[in-house]
């Protein structure tokens, strides 16, 4: 079954990109026949973002022949500081060789342009020294100012961190590791540590702070978010590595991901078309199908009280979209004197505002979170709609 793509802004960018993005990691070492399917079937798909983070030539090129006369059909996100040692990939802040990646990363592909240029790993107030205080960041300036990359971001595993990435003010795009599971991880808690060693994750059994405040300050500055680990290295659709009472499906997760404030596209390690189909078979899944609460809500504790924007509150009589009114409130109540103009347009272009609720409590009662919903939009209505 042919099903439409789902375009979104990525932050303020002005660039749209497709809801289910190609992460290309295991297109490495593959020969250039699976690599040409693979990205053929992507862009057949409406697929029009990948994330490009190897420094192999060998699967730069491969994936530069796939894209030969198509290249305008695809956003990259490339990296800036993603190196080449001892033939195993790794990262530099030395300019002269983030240089050299960089330009052979634009003569593999044939192109002149990389639409995201992302600051590679940056995990550790060390790492985010060395290249917002290095040489790093400098250069990633200079190729946005000559059109050489057309937005600027930056990739991290470690919320604490990130969310310093994006209070600079200087990126454009965030790509961060995103799951329900990672969710409820502290970011004490080193994910990819978990993920490389097998270790059983420290979680808190509820939605992790940090991770909620990062999402919500890049809604509030337009950030847009691209995800990696959406199945958390394939954990989550699990039944042995799950941490949750039963394993998430990949439409779950995918949805988890794209309900997240900020979120335009999740990508996704394919390496078959068949990958590819199974991925977008979201696009007409239905509510049922992609809601995440009922796996989610067992495992979560004391998060009681939090939106997790699943919508499995519907339906409203008055036909509010509860989890869209929570979001932007949420994001709201950050700073209430200074609500981001693009937060107040998409609440004032919901179909249905808060001040319709008429506090039925249908809502209350589905709610696997024990969230006040009808609290909520009266707050809603108070702050959007004043005037
Ligand atoms: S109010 Fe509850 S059910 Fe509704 S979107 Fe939020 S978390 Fe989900
Ligand atoms: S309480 Fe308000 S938001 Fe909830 S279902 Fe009823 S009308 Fe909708």
């Amino acid at each position: 079954m042919k099903t439409e793509m789902i375009y979104r802004p990525v932050g303020n960018t002005g660039i749209s990109a497709s809801v289910i993005g190609l992460g290309t990691e295991h297109l490495d070492n593959k020969p250039y026949k699976v690599v040409e399917r693979v990205v053929h079937a992507a862009i057949d798909r409406g697929i029009n973002i990948m994330d490009l983070f190897m420094p192999g030539e060998a699967v730069r090129r491969n994936i530069g022949k796939a894209l030969a006369g198509r290249r305008d059909k695809f956003l990259i996100q490339g990296h800036i500081c993603s190196t080449d040692i001892h033939e195993q990939y790794g990262i530099s802040r030395d300019l002269p060789t983030i240089k050299k990646y960089f330009e052979n990363l634009l003569i593999c592909l044939n192109t002149d342009y990389i639409d995201f240029g992302m600051l590679f790993f940056i995990d550790s107030e060390k790492h985010f020294s060395d290249v917002f205080e290095g040489d790093a960041l400098p250069y990633a300036l200079e190729l946005r100012k000559k059109g050489q990359i057309r937005a600027l971001g930056a990739s991290s595993h470690n919320p604490v961190i990130a969310k310093k990435i994006v209070e600079t003010g200087l990126v454009d795009v965030l790509m961060f590791s995103l799951n329900p599971a990672f969710d409820m991880a502290s970011a004490s808690t080193y994910v990819l540590d978990y993920l490389d060693q097998n270790t059983g994750l420290n979680y808190e059994k509820n939605f992790d702070p940090d991770r909620a405040a990062l999402y919500r300050l890049c809604e509030q500055r337009g950030t847009g978010i691209t995800v990696m680990k959406t199945l958390g290295a394939g954990k989550l659709i699990s039944p042995r590595h799950t941490p949750f009472a039963k394993p998430l499906t990949v439409i779950q997760c995918i949805h988890y991901a794209l309900t997240r404030p900020a979120v335009a596209s999740v990508l996704l390690g394919c390496s078959t078309p068949e990958q590819i189909d199974e991925a977008v078979k979201y696009l007409s899944a239905g509510d049922e199908e992609r809601d995440y609460s009922p796996v989610i809500s067992e495992f979560q504790g004391g998060m009681k009280g939090s939106c997790f924007y699943c919508n499995h509150c519907l339906p409203c009589p008055a036909a509010i979209n509860i989890a869209d009114v929570n979001k932007y409130l949420d994001i709201a109540l950050l700073d209430k004197e200074h609500i981001p103009p693009s937060v107040v347009n998409h609440y004032m272009a919901l179909d249905h505002r808060a001040s319709e609720c008429i506090a039925c409590k249908s809502c209350q009662e589905r709610c696997p979170f024990s969230v006040p919903v009808v609290k909520n939009m009266e707050k809603a209505a108070a702050i959007f709609e004043v005037n």
